[in-house]
């Protein structure tokens, strides 16, 4: 049964081509990762740290979270990383790390908002009749704030920061909301968080059951498109300096000549 998931669509709008290297051919990039993701990775682990251990009844404090951190960022930094931005280092990428994991403790300390129900959630939501496609949930932390309401807050490390009107489109939290309605027979509504932890500010949205039964169709029928594609075209845009398989693309070899010619960098350890 296929799986799709909000970053495999996304792989696939932004450039065939690299969808097709990394879910299809399953090709090997250059490098493990961007520093970019790496530090999406280490901040969104230290925060389920925090929240596991409010669970369990213990409040971290902002110097004990921030030394978990750091140690995990020095433990698991891979063997080879690209950093994009010119002059940006492994320590700078750290600091910004460290500095959204310390505004986000000033804000919400003592972290009392509603109840924990999940942290990571991972299911899958069926989005077609027959049960035969499977969209994946990963829900940063799910809470239940009472009278109904469900919250789905999602921890987002983007140095752009979108407009109101970017995220009443969003399909990623709205699809984890309809996950909610189905799991939870009580739910009357779901609020949408995101967390812009490099600009400490905090943006809702809600949708209604319309909109989201319009959604399901319209992700069924652009899963079913990507599924039966025969063709994958390259699609050279400002964001190939993100993309892991420059090395193997022609496109990008041809129209750079070489990989150090963007102003990223390419670590090999
Ligand atoms: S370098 Fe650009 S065009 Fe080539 S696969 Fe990556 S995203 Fe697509």
């Amino acid at each position: 049964m296929p799986v799709f998931s909000h970053s495999r669509i996304l792989s696939y709008e932004t450039c065939p081509l690299r969808y097709k290297y990394a879910y299809i051919d399953k090709v090997r990039p250059d490098v493990e990762e961007t520093a970019d993701t790496y530090l999406g990775t280490r901040v969104h682990e230290a925060l389920e740290r925090l929240y596991r251990n409010l669970d369990y009844g213990k409040l971290m404090s902002q110097k004990e979270l921030l030394a978990f951190y750091k140690r995990e960022w020095e433990k698991n930094w891979p063997d080879s990383i690209l950093i994009v931005k010119e002059d940006s280092t492994k320590e700078d990428y750290c600091r910004m790390g460290e500095k959204y994991i310390a505004d986000y403790y000033r804000r919400y300390k003592p972290f009392k908002e509603g109840k924990i129900l999940d942290l990571e959630t991972t299911d899958f939501l069926s989005i077609d009749e027959k049960n035969r496609y499977r969209y994946y949930i990963r829900i940063d932390r799910l809470m239940e704030m009472g009278n109904g309401l469900y919250e789905v807050h999602d921890y987002k490390t983007n140095l752009k920061l979108p407009d109101q009107k970017f995220l009443e489109k969003d399909r990623q939290l709205a699809m984890y909301s309809l996950w909610v309605r189905r799991e939870f027979e009580d739910c009357r509504d779901v609020r949408l968080v995101w967390h812009f932890l490099a600009f400490d500010k905090e943006m809702e949205s809600y949708r209604t059951i319309e909109q989201l039964e319009d959604l399901r169709r319209e992700v069924l029928a652009k899963v079913k498109a990507i599924e039966a594609a025969e063709e994958f075209p390259g699609n050279a845009s400002k964001l190939c300096i993100w993309c892991l398989y420059k090395g193997n693309c022609p496109l990008w070899i041809k129209s750079r000549g070489d990989r150090s010619s963007d102003g990223s960098k390419l670590y090999k350890m």
